[in-house]
């Protein structure tokens, strides 16, 4: 069966479109939410070019393995990191695929900038939903997910993942995985999308 590609998000980026947000998120994350309505404006990036490595950018086409000394790697949650060099071990020994990511911890500033990309992409902010977080909403910036580069190693962790208690979260992204289980349990149902 023919795996969705990650086309939609990877072809949302090429799209460029100069935009000054408003990172309401910012004030989410400072817990004063009821307090005040103040919000916070950052110049978010409106082109890749603005984005580097110490934004988790990986560039399209590219693609890190798990002993990456880059941030998109070594600012993921350390027990996921932990987990998922535990599970590459297995898979390169028993079936000869190494576990590669073309996304992990993203900067607030990229996930804004990949949100409004959604948005132009798909019209609305309710349709970009179902594909991109908004910045403080997403498991990347927290570092609790990882976008997992080919088809045979998103097949493995989809088999094999809850051993370590990795596990495909949306229906509709099969290259995106988090810890959501114990070693060995079993993970839970999968939501339709990123809205669930
Ligand atoms: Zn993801």
């Amino acid at each position: 069966m023919p795996l969705p590609r990650r086309a939609s998000l990877a072809s949302a980026r090429r799209g460029l479109l100069p935009v000054a947000l408003t990172l309401s998120a910012l004030v989410a994350l400072t817990g004063c939410t009821a307090a005040t309505t103040a919000v916070v404006s950052v110049p978010a990036p409106t082109d890749v070019s603005q984005l580097s490595d110490d934004d988790g950018y990986i560039p399209e086409g590219t693609s890190l393995t798990l002993d990456s000394e880059l941030p998109a790697i070594q600012r993921l949650d350390p027990q996921l990191l932990e987990a998922l060099r535990a599970a590459d071990r297995t898979a390169v020994d028993e079936h000869g695929t190494t576990i590669t990511i073309v996304d992990g911890w993203r900067s607030l500033r990229y996930q804004e900038y990949l949100f409004e990309q959604a948005v132009q992409k798909y019209g609305s902010e309710h349709e970009a939903e179902r594909w991109a977080k908004r910045g403080a909403d997403s498991s990347h910036v927290s570092g609790h997910a990882v976008d997992i580069g080919t088809a045979d190693a998103m097949d493995f962790l989809n088999r094999f993942g809850s051993e370590w208690g990795i596990c495909q979260i949306y229906a509709n992204e099969a290259w995106h995985f988090e810890l959501a289980t114990s070693p060995g349990g079993e993970c839970p149902q999968m939501q339709a999308d990123g809205r669930g």
